[in-house]
Parts: C-alpha cells; sequence; structure tokens
C-alpha cells in the first residue's frame, strides 16, 4: 500500500468502554493480515504526560523504550501487536499546547493571532501525521481520550473532521457506544448511541462505523434501527459482547467483521486472510490449564485493578505458557505493618513485591520479604520491590539495623538505597527519572542468565534511587548475588539469592515488555517456581 490510511476511535456514552482494547484488536487483526500498523492514544487532558499522575487517576503509567511515560493504553496496543511504541504515540492536550506556545515564543507564528483552530488542530494533525511517516505504515489507528461531548476533547474532533475532508477515503471513523440492557424493561436500548452520534455529528463529524459495547447479543432488528438511526449501513453496526478476556476480542471483532469494515471503506482490495493461528494457539492454553497458582501481589493501590495492569497481563502471559492459571490476589502492603505475614499469605504459592514511590506500606512490604526469605517462597521483587528486598537482607542478615532507602529517610545511617548521581541535580518531577531502556548484563550460572538464556538484555525503567554499590562487599559477604549489571554505569539491576528457591529483585519493569506472542522470560520462570511451590 502506498500511502497510509487513518483510522480515528472515538467513544461515546460512557467512559470505560475499551476503546483501547477495540483500537488494539482491530489493529492485530489488520496486521494479521500482512499489514504494517501503529496504533496512537491522543488524551485530552493537560498534563504533559501521565508520568506525574497518581495511580488512582488513570491507572499505572506506561513506559515505552525511547523512556516515554505513558497511557496504559500504549501496553495493550504493544501485547496485541507485538510491536514497541515510543514516544510518537501518546500525545496529551498538555503536549500540544507546550510545543505551540513554544513556537509562538520563538516568533514562528510571524505575528498572528494564535488560535485553537488552526494552530491547535494544525499541531494535533502533525502528531497523527508524522507517526504514519517514521514508520511508514499502512495504517495509523488513533484513539481519542474521552468521551464525546467533553469540552476538552473539542480540538480533537476537529482535527478529525478537516483531515477526513481533506484525505476522504483514507481516513475512516469509529464510535464507541454502549448499548445498555434494562432489566426492568427487558430490553437493549440504543437511544444512548442515537445521542451520542448526533453529538459527534454536532461537531461535524459522521462516524463510518459504530461498535456496540453490550452485555446481551444485538439482534438484527436492534442493529437495523441504530443504522437507520445514525447514518451508517446494516454491515457497519458491529456488536461487541463482553468477553471473559480481553484476548478474545480480537477474534469477536474479526467474526463481526469490523477489519472488513475498515478496508471496505478505505477502499483496499486484495488482501489475505488473518492468519491467526498463534493467537489462537494461546486462547487454547489460556482456556486449558492443567495446573494453577495463587500468586499475591503485595503493593499499596490494591483497590484498583488498573494500577497494576502490567503485571497482572504478564501473569496472564507467562501462565498461559505453562497451562497454569494463575490467581493473582492484590494485597495491602500496610496491613503487614499489623498483621502476621503467615496468615496474610495463607495459600500463596508465589509472591510479588509491586513497584511504588513513597512511604507509605514500605515497612510492610519489608516485613513481606523477611517472611518469603526465610520461608522458601518463590519472590520477585520489582523495582521499589527489589529496593525493599535490598533493605530487608541489610537489617536482618547482615544487621545494619539503621539501613533504609534515601527515598523514604533521607539521613539514613546505613543508605543502601540512595539517590543516583546523575538524578542528585535534577529539580522537576516530570520526565526527570532514569527511563526507558538500558543495557544489563547478565552472570552466568545465574537464575537471571537461566531463565533469559542471554548474556545481555535491555529491560525498561522508571526511577531515581539505585542500589548503593558502597555496601557491595556486605551483602557479597552475607550471600546475596548480583546477577544484572549495568556496566556503563555500574549499577545493580538485579539481585538473588542462591540459597532460595527463586528469590529474585530487579530495578527495571519487566512488565512492560510481556505480550501475547513473546511472554517475559522473567514472569515464566516466576511461575514455573510458584508451580513447583505447589507441587512441593
Ligand atoms: N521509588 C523508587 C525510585 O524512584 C522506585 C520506583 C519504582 O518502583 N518504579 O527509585
Amino acid at each position: 500500500m502506498n500511502q497510509t490510511k487513518y483510522v480515528f476511535v472515538t467513544g461515546g456514552v460512557a467512559s470505560s468502554l475499551g476503546k483501547g482494547i477495540i483500537s488494539a484488536s482491530l489493529g492485530n487483526l489488520l496486521k494479521a493480515r500482512g499489514f504494517r500498523v501503529a496504533i496512537q492514544k491522543l488524551d485530552p487532558y493537560i498534563n504533559v504526560d501521565p508520568g506525574t499522575l497518581n495511580p488512582y487517576e488513570h491507572g499505572e503509567c506506561y513506559v515505552t523504550e525511547d523512556g516515554a511515560e505513558t497511557d496504559l493504553d500504549l501496553g495493550h496496543y504493544e501485547r496485541f501487536l507485538n510491536d514497541p511504541t515510543s514516544m510518537r504515540n501518546n500525545v496529551t492536550t498538555g503536549k500540544i499546547y507546550k510545543s505551540v506556545i513554544e513556537k509562538e515564543r520563538r516568533g514562528d507564528f510571524l505575528g498572528k493571532t494564535v488560535q485553537v483552530i488552526p494552530h491547535i488542530t494544525d499541531e494535533i494533525q502533525y502528531w497523527i501525521k508524522t507517526l504514519a511517516k517514521n514508520g511508514n505504515y499502512d495504517f495509523v489507528i488513533t484513539e481519542i481520550g474521552g468521551t464525546v461531548g467533553d469540552i476538552e476533547s473539542l480540538p480533537y474532533i476537529e482535527a478529525v473532521r478537516q483531515m477526513k475532508w481533506e484525505l476522504d477515503d483514507r481516513c475512516v471513523s469509529i464510535h464507541l457506544t454502549l448499548v445498555p440492557y434494562l432489566k426492568a424493561a427487558g430490553e437493549l436500548k440504543t437511544k444512548p448511541t442515537q445521542h451520542s452520534v448526533k453529538t459527534l455529528l454536532e461537531q461535524g463529524l459522521q462516524p463510518d462505523i459504530i461498535v456496540c459495547r453490550t452485555e446481551l447479543d444485538l439482534d438484527n432488528s436492534i442493529k437495523r434501527k441504530i443504522a437507520l438511526f445514525c447514518n451508517v449501513s446494516e454491515t457497519a453496526v458491529i456488536q461487541s459482547i463482553d468477553a471473559d478476556t480481553i484476548y478474545r476480542v480480537p477474534l469477536q471483532m474479526r467474526d463481526e467483521g469490523l477489519d472488513i469494515e475498515v478496508l471496505k471503506k478505505t477502499k483496499c482490495t486484495n488482501y489475505p486472510e488473518p492468519d491467526m493461528k498463534e493467537w489462537k494457539d494461546f486462547l487454547n492454553r489460556l482456556d486449558n490449564p492443567k495446573h494453577e497458582v495463587n500468586v499475591a501481589l503485595v503493593g499499596k493501590y490494591t483497590e484498583l485493578k488498573d494500577a497494576y495492569k502490567s503485571i497482572l497481563e504478564a501473569f496472564t502471559h507467562a501462565g498461559a505458557t505453562q497451562l497454569c492459571n494463575v490467581n493473582v490476589h492484590r494485597i495491602s502492603s500496610e496491613l503487614f505493618e499489623e498483621n502476621n505475614p503467615e496468615d496474610l499469605l495463607a495459600g500463596m504459592d508465589a509472591v510479588l513485591v509491586a513497584p511504588g514511590f513513597g512511604e507509605r506500606g514500605i515497612e510492610g512490604k519489608i516485613n513481606t520479604i523477611k517472611y518469603v526469605r526465610e520461608n522458601n517462597i518463590p519472590f520477585l521483587g520489582i523495582c521499589l520491590g527489589m529496593q525493599c528486598a535490598v533493605i530487608e537482607f541489610a537489617r536482618n542478615v547482615i544487621g545494619m539495623k539503621g539501613a533504609h532507602s534515601t527515598e523514604i529517610n533521607p539521613n539514613a545511617e546505613c543508605p543502601v538505597i540512595d539517590i543516583m548521581e546523575m538524578q542528585k541535580k535534577i529539580a522537576g518531577l516530570g520526565g526527570t527519572m532514569r527511563l526507558g531502556n538500558y543495557d544489563c548484563h547478565l552472570i552466568d550460572g545465574t537464575v537471571a542468565h537461566s531463565v533469559y538464556n542471554e548474556d545481555n538484555i535491555k529491560e525498561r525503567h522508571r526511577h531515581r534511587y539505585e542500589f548503593n554499590n558502597d555496601y557491595k562487599n556486605d551483602f557479597l559477604n552475607k550471600g546475596m548475588i548480583f546477577s544484572g549489571i549495568n556496566e556503563k554505569d555500574n549499577l545493580v539491576e538485579i539481585i538473588e539469592l542462591p540459597n532460595h528457591p527463586w528469590f529474585v529483585g530487579v530495578q527495571f519493569h519487566p512488565e512492560y515488555k510481556s505480550t501475547v506472542l513473546s511472554p517475559h522470560p522473567l514472569f515464566v520462570g516466576f511461575i514455573k517456581a510458584a508451580i513447583e511451590n505447589k507441587n512441593k
């Protein structure tokens, strides 16, 4: 295909309908047909990126290889497409305005009044088209965050309207809505969808395809009604019924013909059937488990599933490789400050201590790790989880009672985790951590080396603090192993305890890299250890 086609995905009626999953599923199907596909998310909020947001706001902050802190939907794009994303795949209103204001200050607009139309809408179009140009893609799918009718999403809808006008059948717009079931009336209701499309029409955008999220099957009369009221063909009304796993959605969308509609609307012909073999194999393994394990996820955002999105998905990918159903139990680290870990962890086959920031729950994480270390329970510590394992070992094995991280206690007597040299002069909080891919050399004969089966790896980071090398010998003398090192900056990346069945802490975030077709080796190794522990 010589010219990139653009697919826009908007949402109406309610938030959380799953625009990200629909976008990722469509991308998955188009890629399975041999097209080159990229997906991006445009977020209408004013933060420049979600890096400074509390997970309670928008869930996990996802990190790309090139070190962008992004919306968690990019995680879905990578997990469904098995291709890395970059800073170009997530743009916010903050980023758009920042760039336009910088241009204005430089004098680029030559005395003109700078306005939402055309300057902001041009900048939005620039970010859409620049992704296409950089990757030479056949399809760029652009998901617009928020819900149609929000004041802050108006410039995005306007930019899409302009692009459709300019590029015509190289553009297609998909609108995702909700068709609720009213129990008292015993009926599925189309009115919210009609209203949502009306709002879109007021803003000048006619959707080409309507995807209807529903709990029950939509019969043909309902599809016909939506088609008639919303000016789309009946085949362009696509049902998206609740699925037991998000990974079934690409197959549902294929059965409903979503990709065919997109190809039809963009005048593509002569395309191959999608090759879904590997994807179906994965689902097959997921559906037919032979094992089951219980894993505790100890962290401070336990009420909120989205805070640990990538970790939960990585467990699903790794579990499927072992035909193992992984039940993840989120347990608040604060509970371990007052209660007996033995009671809290009863029935758990393995324990993951989560990444995080700040003081809340930290002593609970340290207590958890003491218990799993002493009781030979498989342990994976990620980022702050690894740092807590270092503090625990220092206090309880080496005997450094005053061991701590200077993030929590700047005057710690033994600062075994300390701020990185390169971080000391940085003042602002946005985008200033050690972010994205860094090299890590693995030491032969370690658990890390055996699970990766490689000498050198790259993993994604998001932290300010690190293992303090001044104490390295104290740890080595008591038997801790440093199995992964960033040689360039001499930073500890992985720690292990050899006299334990499976005890690994990583300064990086393996969960960001796990996809359906490339499950992460550390998670696979961890699940194998959990199964072994259970069968013991
Ligand atoms: N708060 C720790 C640091 O900044 C760990 C960060 C994390 O877990 N992502 O180093």
